[in-house]
């Protein structure tokens, strides 16, 4: 813990000494979370969750545009219900919080706190699902839920944690398959232009997959210190949970057909994933178009005459064109620097009575931290743009940054090697025999992270077994 590497904010642990505490003290000293009172659940305060407000709204109007309507199913499950989907329950059931009684009497049947809800859904659809005029159903629902996790960490692993699950029901396989894709490019879609994270995309390994599932889709980012976090997952049913469940239709023919299902959910760990790909020794990066202000403005020696004014005026100027705001506290310029730094605004805006004199502004990238004169009656103009620079130059870090801890093992020697020296996605060949991708994990505790849609040949053989490969693999220590 070398004192002489922590910079500018003496609060925070630098990265490069203790990557976990560096990460708590950004959690905490940039206000986003604080612990809640049963462990593992957290309270997210306004800053967090006006980010995770952002994220949620543009999911939301993609949703919309793909055709889903929002609903709000309820937070219990009966037991019974649960156990009916017999992959599904053993998937869950060590993370299932229960409620045994109601007020002082103990109730008849355990009920589960939903630690997800395609049973509800399930349970729904049989009863409301008749013929095929009735397909597709495509329900959304916002909310949390609850998994009894025995170590927590604020957003990437806790017991109550806030997201969407997405809930379809279709008329034959390929719909739902269709679907399964078109939600995974939607999170592709809004991790990449949105929160500025690189993602991989592709299929979990069988090992992997959600529980019930016929397949899991997925995308994968990479961390700052190398390892991955799995970011949004998309899952096929084919007509495993319908025939569990007795979710039929009558076809345009008349006759009973099993429906075909999907499911997919992002939650509120994507914040882990975008203070741990964008944050630095000064705190949080946040992409301009996720960040709740954009712009923040600081008076300079705001005691003097007309500079409060000013910088008033241009808060108005600029409030139709950027989320801005203004701190004219009493609290000294470098203590609000220092602030809006460490909640990762993107763009500072200084004046004072020498740039009021001169008619112009202070413009200050977090990103960078460059800085740049700029006259007032340009700044409309300019502004806009270098929120756009700073939001593709964080994109392109991150995939330089990717690309650099992005290796190829082709023997076991090699794997624990780069583990070791430049810890990041590895790539490998795999037979596809699940005793190899145990192994793996056995030895060096890196996990298949997906089995890329971009495949490649990197060698001939498995890179456990030797046997011959069938597939390319991306393989990660993860969170
Ligand atoms: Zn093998």
């Amino acid at each position: 813990m070398g004192k002489k590497n922590k910079q500018f904010v003496e609060k925070i642990t630098a990265m490069e000494d203790d990557f976990a505490q560096w990460y708590t003290d950004v959690v905490k000293q940039a206000d986003l979370v604080d612990y809640g009172q049963v462990r593992g659940t957290m309270i997210i305060k306004p800053y967090g969750y006006a980010i995770w407000e952002n994220v949620r709204d543009e999911l939301d109007k993609k949703f919309k545009e793909t055709g889903h309507s929002n609903v709000a199913f309820p937070l219990f499950i009966p037991e019974s219900l649960l156990q009916k989907e017999k992959d599904h329950v053993e998937g869950f059931a060590p993370e299932v919080a229960w409620v045994t009684h109601g007020g002082e009497e103990k109730l008849q049947e355990r009920i589960a706190v939903r630690p997800t809800s395609e049973v509800l859904f399930c349970d729904y659809y049989s009863k409301n699902i008749h013929s095929y005029r009735d397909l597709p159903k495509l329900y959304n629902q916002w909310t949390n839920v609850v998994r009894w996790e025995k170590t927590t960490r604020p957003f990437l692993r806790s017991s109550e944690f806030h997201w969407q699950e997405g809930h379809t029901a279709h008329a034959t396989d390929e719909d739902a398959a269709q679907e399964t894709n078109r939600m995974l490019e939607v999170y592709a879609d809004m991790a990449e232009k949105y929160l500025a994270i690189p993602v991989l995309k592709g299929r979990k390994t069988d090992k992997e997959k959600f529980a019930g599932a016929n397949y899991t889709l997925t995308i994968e980012a990479l961390m700052h210190d190398g390892k991955a976090l799995q970011s949004g997952t998309s899952h096929h049913f084919g007509s495993g949970f319908a025939e569990a469940f007795d979710i039929t239709y009558l076809d345009e023919n008349g006759e009973s057909q099993f429906v075909h299902q999907t499911s997919w959910g992002l939650s509120t760990r994507i914040m882990g994933a975008l203070i741990m790909v964008h944050g630095d020794n000064r705190g949080l990066v946040i992409p301009p178009r996720v960040a709740p202000t954009q712009a923040m403005i600081v008076p300079i020696a705001q005691h003097k005459e007309g500079v409060l004014d000013k910088a008033y005026d241009l808060r108005d100027r600029l409030k139709d064109l950027v989320r801005v705001d203004i701190d004219a506290s009493d609290k000294m310029p470098g203590w609000k620097f220092n602030e809006y730094e460490m909640k990762g605004i993107p763009v500072r805006i200084e004046m004072g009575p020498k740039d009021i004199e001169k008619e112009q502004v202070v413009l200050a990238r977090r990103d960078t931290g460059e800085k740049e004169f700029i006259p007032l009656s340009e700044l409309e103009s300019r502004l806009p743009v270098l929120l756009e620079e700073i939001q593709q130059n964080l994109y392109t870090k991150a995939q330089t940054h990717r690309e650099e801890k992005t290796s190829i093992a082709k023997t076991m020697d090699e794997f624990k090697q780069v583990l070791e020296e430049k810890p990041g996605f590895i790539k490998a060949m795999w037979c596809g025999d699940v005793a190899c991708e145990e192994k793996i994990k056995e030895e060096t505790t890196a996990t298949s992270r997906c089995i890329p849609f971009d495949q490649e040949t990197v060698a001939d053989t498995c890179v456990c077994c030797g046997k011959d490969a069938k597939e390319l693999v991306y393989w990660a220590k993860a969170y």
